[in-house]
């Protein structure tokens, strides 16, 4: 299949989170596959591409024609990203927001994007079988298909796909983008665009795109619930038959620590001896003391409310209590910076923070820590946990989403399982589950059964891969039978 992959982040070019992990990933297992795949996404400050401009373009937006140079980047042998040039939008400190938060101008940067990828398309990569979209970023471009481009032909076989990564971001904006998007009234309606008197990208998208896709199973249900559904339940029930959950898959080439160049030893689940000197090494990096042979729990996340860290707040000086070590890295919302800040300072024995970005670092604590701990409100997908897993680092989990899909809950009884989960969003539930473990992690037995387990899992982009091969289909089958 000829597939173009539409995306406001790619890794290793540009990150926020799973996002560009995942637009970093999949397009090299579909090409594994034999699919000819190419990713397009905006050139932000920093980006440097491979190659003078390829080509250049007017796309519209707000009723202005822009122009666009269109460069090419390698993601991998005959695996092209298309970086769109655009500075006026493109060029600035940040991917989505400045010091004063979000860009004033969002709606125009990713109503642009997308109005690119359509004339990119259309005048340079005939006979597309599927364009693959994610996320409100790029929830545009079936808008515009079914809309400013509903006649032209070169659409006819075109499938689109819709990837949500996020409920929580919806890209909702005043009415007024309806002119940035340039789009009549009448599709300022509860069946299309209007949302509470204001304007859903994302909502456009699962409106028009032909599949609608989410990054688990689990998380593919729950959003049809008032619950985790942030508004479009709704919609999202009434369009089950074509929403479906693919999981992500993890790049091992990158997260295996029998090969990871950032860590301080290399191990496999054969001898974990490296492991031991990786817990050693992160805990005289955080300040720690290195000798420590008890538990050492980590997080690596963004700081958000969405991850469970008012439950962590609350259970903050319990935790204190235990014979355990904390280690966090993330960065994000102040109330949650301030927390780890506060509990560092207080216990600068038992607690390591740094609140930044720091990728390196990122596998330095997945190959040092025993525990990694996730209680998220609600988790899509999750990587870290997967990661988790191949680094013999037991995850701690809400069961929530892909939590619950990729962890099973350990059973004292028989002896199973790769991580330990509860259920309800209670500080009390979290509070056991970590007692749960701690305990397990006194019997080293059972601990280096639960290790073994753990490692021996595997989530491959080529299972994922396969499943959104028959996605794709679905798309192009899909929109060749509505336009027929
Ligand atoms: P989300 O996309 O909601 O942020 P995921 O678990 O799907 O959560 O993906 C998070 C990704 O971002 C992982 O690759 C994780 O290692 C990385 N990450 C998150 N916070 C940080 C940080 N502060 N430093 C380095 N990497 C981080």
């Amino acid at each position: 299949m000829r597939i173009l992959i539409a995306s406001s982040e790619v890794a290793p070019f540009a990150k926020t989170g799973g996002l560009a992990d995942v637009s970093g990933a999949l397009p090299k297992a579909l090409k594994n596959l034999g699919h000819e795949v190419g990713v397009i996404m905006p050139m932000y400050r920093g980006i440097h591409p491979d190659e003078p401009a390829l080509a250049s373009l007017d796309a519209s937006v707000a009723y202005e024609n822009r122009w666009s140079a269109i460069y090419r980047k390698w993601l991998a042998p005959d695996l092209p990203v298309f970086l769109v040039d655009h500075r006026h939008y493109y060029d600035r400190e940040s991917i989505y927001c400045g010091n004063n938060g979000d860009y004033w101008d969002n709606a125009a940067r990713f109503a642009y994007f997308s109005r690119v990828v359509c004339e990119f398309a259309r005048k340079f990569l005939p006979e597309l079988d599927v364009i693959h979209l994610n996320d409100w970023q790029t929830s545009m471009v079936p808008v515009f298909m079914r809309t400013h481009y509903a006649l032209d032909p070169v659409f006819y076989g075109t499938g689109t796909l819709l990837t949500v990564h996020n409920m929580g971001y919806q890209g909702v904006f005043g009415k007024e983008a309806m002119d940035v998007l340039e789009l009549p009234w009448k599709y300022f309606t509860r069946d299309c665009l209007e949302f509470n008197d204001s304007v859903n990208f994302l909502k456009g998208g699962i409106v028009f795109a032909d599949v609608i896709n989410t990054v688990s199973r689990r998380y593919s249900f729950e959003i049809q619930t008032p619950e985790y559904g942030y508004g479009l339940e709704g919609l999202l029930r009434h369009r089950s038959a074509d929403l479906f959950g693919v999981l992500n898959g993890v790049d091992y080439n990158e997260w295996n620590p029998a090969t990871d160049p950032h860590i301080h030893s290399r191990y496999s689940s054969v001898d974990l001896s490296g492991k031991r000197e990786c817990k050693r090494a992160l805990l005289a990096e955080c300040g720690l003391y290195s000798d420590y042979h008890g538990p050492v729990i980590g997080i690596i996340s963004r700081l958000a409310g969405q991850k469970g860290f008012d439950l962590v707040a609350e259970i903050a000086y319990h935790l204190m209590q235990l014979d355990c070590a904390l280690v966090v890295l993330g960065s994000g919302e102040p109330q949650y910076e301030s927390l780890f800040h506060h509990l560092a300072s207080l216990y600068p024995h038992k607690v390591g923070v740094r609140l930044a970005y720091d990728a390196p670092l990122a596998h330095r604590i997945e190959a040092g820590i025993d525990m990694l701990l996730m209680p998220s409100k609600y988790e899509p997908c999750g990587l870290n946990q997967i990661y988790s897993l191949k680094y013999g680092s037991i995850p701690i989990v809400r069961a929530t989403g892909g939590l619950d899909d990729t962890i099973e809950d350990y059973d004292y009884g028989s002896d199973t399982g790769t991580g330990f989960k509860f259920y309800r969003y209670e500080a009390a539930d979290l509070l056991n589950c970590i007692y749960r473990a701690l305990a397990t992690y006194q019997d080293s037995w059972r601990w280096h059964g639960l290790v073994q387990r753990a490692m021996s899992r595997h989530y491959s982009w080529d299972d994922s891969a396969r499943q959104y091969e028959l996605l794709y289909q679905r798309a192009k089958e899909q929109h060749v039978s509505f336009m027929g």
